[in-house]
This record gives C-alpha cells, structure tokens and sequence, in this order.
C-alpha cells in the first residue's frame, strides 16, 4: 500500500490526503508546486512525478467493504 506522506518533501507545505500531491515511483512526495518547478522530475531520483491517487477513506474502511463485499456476492 502506498503510504500516503502528508507534506512536501521540498517545502513541507502541508498535503491532505484527498488533495493534490505528485509521487514517484519510490513514494517521493511534492506539492502541486514544486512538480512543476521540477517539471515533473524527482529531483531524488529522476523519476518520473505523477498525480497520487486520492484516499478519500481510511485503510481499516477500506478493508471492511472488501470483506462486506465478499460476503454479500453471489
Ligand atoms: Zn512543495
Ligand atoms: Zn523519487
């Protein structure tokens, strides 16, 4: 699971979960702001910097409507 920074790792603005952050593929984390200061480059490690997917419930949440899923199939 990716685990979900919640500041910049340049600025240390602070990043909500359900809000706009930018990853690469080693879960470097940077504000809207800084992405496209480093036009779109980890500046850590070159790669690439994409949107993260929004989290706009909590894991244990997630994790029981898997199972409630499960369970109700047919
Ligand atoms: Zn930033
Ligand atoms: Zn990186």
């Amino acid at each position: 699971m990716l685990r979900m920074k919640n500041s910049c790792e340049k600025c240390k603005s602070p990043l909500k979960k359900d809000g706009e952050a930018y990853v690469c593929s080693f879960e470097c984390t940077f504000c809207s702001s800084c992405h496209s200061d480093f036009k779109g480059v980890c500046p850590n490690c070159d790669g690439e910097l994409v949107m993260r997917p929004k989290r706009l419930i909590s894991p244990p949440a997630a994790g029981l409507r898997l199972i409630k899923r499960k369970i109700f199939r047919k």
